[in-house]
C-alpha cells in the first residue's frame, strides 16, 4: 500500500499511533455471490485505545458498479 492513510490520528483519543490490520478469512467481503475470490478488508486500528478508525477493501475496482 502506497497510498495515503486516510486516517492519520485517532479521532477518540487523539493518540497518532496507528496500526494497519488486514482481515482475512471467514470474514472476506465477497463481491460474487457464491466465489472464492474475497476481497481483504484492510483496517486502521489507534494501537493507543484500539478503536477501529477506518476500514476499506483491498480492491475496490473488483466490485460492480450499482449504476
Ligand atoms: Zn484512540
Amino acid at each position: 500500500m502506497t497510498k495515503q492513510l486516510p486516517v492519520k490520528q485517532c479521532q477518540y483519543c487523539g493518540g497518532t499511533d496507528i496500526g494497519l490490520g488486514w482481515q482475512h478469512g471467514e470474514a472476506l467481503v465477497t463481491f460474487k455471490k457464491h466465489g472464492v475470490f474475497g476481497n481483504r478488508l484492510q483496517y486502521l486500528i489507534c494501537r493507543r485505545c484500539g478503536a477501529v478508525l477506518y476500514q476499506c477493501v483491498a480492491e475496490p475496482h473488483k466490485f460492480p458498479s450499482v449504476r
